[in-house]
């Protein structure tokens, strides 16, 4: 479980209940990655990935959180301290 994200330059900073993660590439970029891997996932149907497809829908939820995205899927101008965006 994510509890909180730091951004700081290119390094985003996951921290969770039992660790924290060190994301060298911005919550654009990770969640990319991961709705590649949830996609690879899911064309795969297999039951047995569903907690990992949970548990990558769950990172995914906490990027957005971190760089909302608008009802067309961009981003614009909704950046929060953690978007990784320089503005
Ligand atoms: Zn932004």
């Amino acid at each position: 479980m994510v509890l909180g994200w730091m951004f700081t330059g290119r390094v985003v900073i996951a921290v969770g209940r039992y660790t924290s993660l060190r994301l060298i590439d911005s919550p654009k970029s990770v969640r990319e990655a991961l709705c590649v891997a949830q996609q690879s996932m899911l064309l795969r149907d297999d039951p047995r990935l569903m907690i990992y497809i949970d548990k990558v829908s769950r990172l995914i939820d906490e990027c957005d959180r971190n760089r909302p995205l608008g009802p067309d899927g961009s981003h614009g101008d909704r950046h929060t301290a953690t978007c990784g965006c320089e503005w």
